[in-house]
């Protein structure tokens, strides 16, 4: 499990040839007139064929074994994990509640993955990383990538015991910072850790992309770090904090434009998420939302997506591992 980075710095060498190229003439006269705008769409996502279907309803029929990006959206109850898997490696966004993390752990045996390449728990709240103990003892982790707010917690203290115990390196990503993952690659968008940033908004912000696609997975970040930057176009959202009206601000969702939104929310849960007022807005957007809470009908469950980086398909998979469910 080699550890294969690239840092940031490579943002420097595309400005150099990219104002050698604009010196040499070679992008023509027009480039000049709208340089940041054509750079954002040079950067920003294509409009890709996303096809979903209703016809997979029965677990057993995920079948990670393929050469596709794989990425599962699973019902956790009130909580996020999201599983990616390209060929061989393999990244865990978040692991549920503490009740949860056995379930995950079962289920990726199940699958046959024994090993993760990048552990992400994108914030120290337990509805993210309160399982995540459990899959650091019961798998091989290449990298476990954490934020430093919220480190006195409970959970966050019994994550990093857990990796400490396995000498499974911890990182602290900062906003920027891109991870090589198979053919794809990932850019922490946010890492925000300035003295009194909340749990939600020190979330460790993930823009996955593969090929012509991208993918954008917000953890619990709300509108402040919506608008601490810009955002490029997306197909596919993990919705901010569960649908939550503190994020999915309309400023942020006109610049990330997503084709697909995923929200991870318990059913009936008891911060009555998602927010109406958000659903309105990411309505507006032109979004499809897609929702755990109601993932078939009123029943809840898992999607899975599948990409060969030009097209996506999105099922709806029978999977809860709600631990109290
Ligand atoms: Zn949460």
């Amino acid at each position: 499990m080699s550890k294969r980075r690239k840092k940031s710095n490579n943002f420097i060498i595309t400005i150099i040839v990219f104002i050698f190229l604009c010196v040499s003439g070679y992008f023509g006269t027009d480039y000049f007139l709208d340089t940041s705008n054509n750079i954002a769409k040079e950067a920003s996502a294509n409009e890709v064929q996303i096809t979903t279907s209703a016809s997979i309803e029965n677990a057993d029929e995920v079948d990670l074994n393929n050469d596709k990006l794989n990425i599962i959206f699973f019902y956790v109850g009130q909580a996020d994990c999201t599983l990616i898997k390209l060929n061989d490696e393999v990244m865990l966004i978040d692991s549920g509640n503490n009740s949860d993390g056995k379930n995950v752990v079962s289920f990726l045996q199940e699958k046959g993955i024994t090993q993760i390449d990048y552990l992400v728990g994108t914030h120290a709240d337990e509805d993210h990383i309160g399982g995540i103990d459990d899959v650091i003892k019961s798998m091989e982790i290449g990298t476990f990538l954490i934020p430093t707010v919220g480190k006195n917690g409970t959970d966050y203290k019994n994550a990093v015991e857990a990796a400490e115990e396995k000498n499974i390196p911890i990182e602290h990503p900062t906003m920027g910072e891109v991870f090589i993952f198979e053919d794809a690659h990932f850019e922490i968008m946010s890492a925000m850790e300035e003295e009194g940033t909340s749990d939600n908004n020190s979330s460790l912000v993930i823009e996955l992309t593969y090929n012509n696609t991208k993918y954008l997975f917000m953890g619990d970040a709300e509108t402040e770090v919506e608008n601490s930057r810009s955002w490029n176009k997306v197909n596919v959202l993990k919705v901010g904090h569960h649908g939550s009206n503190s994020s999915s601000s309309t400023k942020f969702l006109e610049q990330v434009k997503p084709q697909y939104s995923i929200i991870e929310v318990g059913k009936n849960n008891s911060y009555n998420l998602p927010s109406d007022k958000a659903i309105k807005r990411l309505e507006e957007s032109g979004t499809q939302i897609l929702r755990t809470d109601k993932a078939n009908g009123d029943e809840v469950g898992s999607f899975w997506l599948t990409s060969d980086g030009n097209t996506i398909d999105i099922r709806k998979v029978n999977i809860n591992l709600d631990g109290n469910g």
